[in-house]
């Protein structure tokens, strides 16, 4: 298949109401044309009300919904040129394979012999040409979702809508497909919003990642920014960062800031805008904290080895400082000293990587 129109997707201030319940509170998201978007968030925080909204199944309470500057939301679905696929791939059963794909054009009015064209190019492109006679309950799940792709995208849609699409596949499978998508994405050009509560998912799936937490954009940014940087204590709780603690600010300068951690103080690079004496949170992921013999002269907080964990690439350790449990990872590729279980040590926080969240 050729490349598709990159349609820019803007939401401004979009909301949704259901009776009185507030699913959906002032959402604003400018996706440039040909990039995925991915909508990241615990279950019910309001993904797939937006992505009803955008496919038109779901009315807009209040706000705009721009396709290439175009307020969208009057539009009926069906006269919205948007493609979408669903976790439980919504195939029609007593359809073949060709049939099913065919459908968006069938609707259309498109000739016979255009549709024939269009379907093997699009049984081509989800390498599923030798099934175009069965019926989707001999298919796979996963051959199930590529029929629902090429289903989508047959009609050339100005937007790719997918809710869960690998939802219901076993890991292996969902990873493969991941990067078949991902591939697929990026040769048609096609501006792809992308509904998932999988981290690791959202970060290999996204151009720009918007953390949702109960109807708001809690952050919006690229991956790897979100994963080095979250804002806020929900965000890196959602991505994982099990070290999340209360420290002081010692110092605010100009150029950086100093905490203090239980009576450690760590110099970061950044200037914060927090006053002398002010409280904040810390997020540190396990692999940015350093184990060191107790006895090391780098400056760093007295830590007790409470379990030691073999995971083949890494150690994983639990320590305690006074109360205060925290995880660290020892990568096992570098060749770092181990620690047993009981041993006293001291943990070296990176200060690139100890993040001071907003309160
Ligand atoms: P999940 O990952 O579980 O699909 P989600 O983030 O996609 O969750 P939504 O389906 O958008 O969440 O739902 C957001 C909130 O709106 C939920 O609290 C849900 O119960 C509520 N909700 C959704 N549809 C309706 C409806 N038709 N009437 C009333 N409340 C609804």
């Amino acid at each position: 298949m050729k490349k598709m129109q990159s349609s820019s997707l803007r939401l401004e201030q979009l909301n949704k109401t259901y009776d009185t319940f507030q699913a959906v509170t002032d959402v604003n998201l400018d996706i440039p044309g040909g990039s995925i978007l991915t909508l990241l968030g615990p279950s019910g925080c309001g993904k797939t009300t937006i992505l009803r909204m955008i496919a038109g199944f779901s009315n807009v309470t209040s706000g705009r919904i721009l396709v290439d500057g175009t307020d969208i939301s009057g539009i009926e679905p069906n006269f919205r040129d948007i493609g979408m696929v669903f976790q439980n791939y919504a195939l029609f059963p007593h359809m073949t394979v060709a049939k099913n794909v065919a459908f968006g054009l069938q609707m259309r009015g498109v000739s016979r012999s255009e549709q024939a064209t269009a379907v093997a190019d699009a049984l081509v492109m989800v390498k599923l040409s030798h099934l175009a006679d069965r019926y989707p309950s001999q298919l796979s799940g996963g051959q199930q979702q590529r029929v629902a792709l090429a289903r989508a995208l047959i009609i050339k849609p100005k937007l790719l809508l997918l809710d869960e699409p690998l939802g219901a596949l076993d890991r292996h499978l969902r990873e493969g497909l991941q990067m078949e998508l991902r591939n697929l994405q990026r040769e048609l050009g096609i501006t792809t919003v992308l509904v998932t509560h999988d981290q690791e998912e959202a970060l290999y799936l996204a151009d720009h990642l918007a953390v949702m937490n109960k109807g708001r954009v809690e952050q919006l940014d690229n991956p790897l920014s979100l994963y080095d940087r979250p804002r806020t204590e929900f965000v890196a709780r959602f991505l994982g960062v099990p070290n999340i603690f209360d420290a002081v600010v010692l110092d605010s300068g100009a150029t950086g800031t100093t905490i203090s951690l239980r009576g450690h103080a760590i110099t970061l690079d950044r200037k914060l805008g927090l006053a002398t004496g002010a409280a904040c949170k810390v997020s540190v992921r396990p692999s940015h904290v350093e184990l060191v013999a107790a006895d090391d002269p780098r400056p760093g907080l007295a830590a007790n080895v409470v379990i030691g964990r073999e995971l083949g690439e890494r150690t994983a350790y639990h320590l305690e400082s006074g109360g205060l449990m925290i995880e660290a990872n020892a990568s096992r590729m570098r060749s770092v000293e181990r620690f047993a279980e009981g041993s006293a040590v001291k943990l070296v926080f990176d200060p690139v990587h100890t993040v001071v969240l907003e309160a």
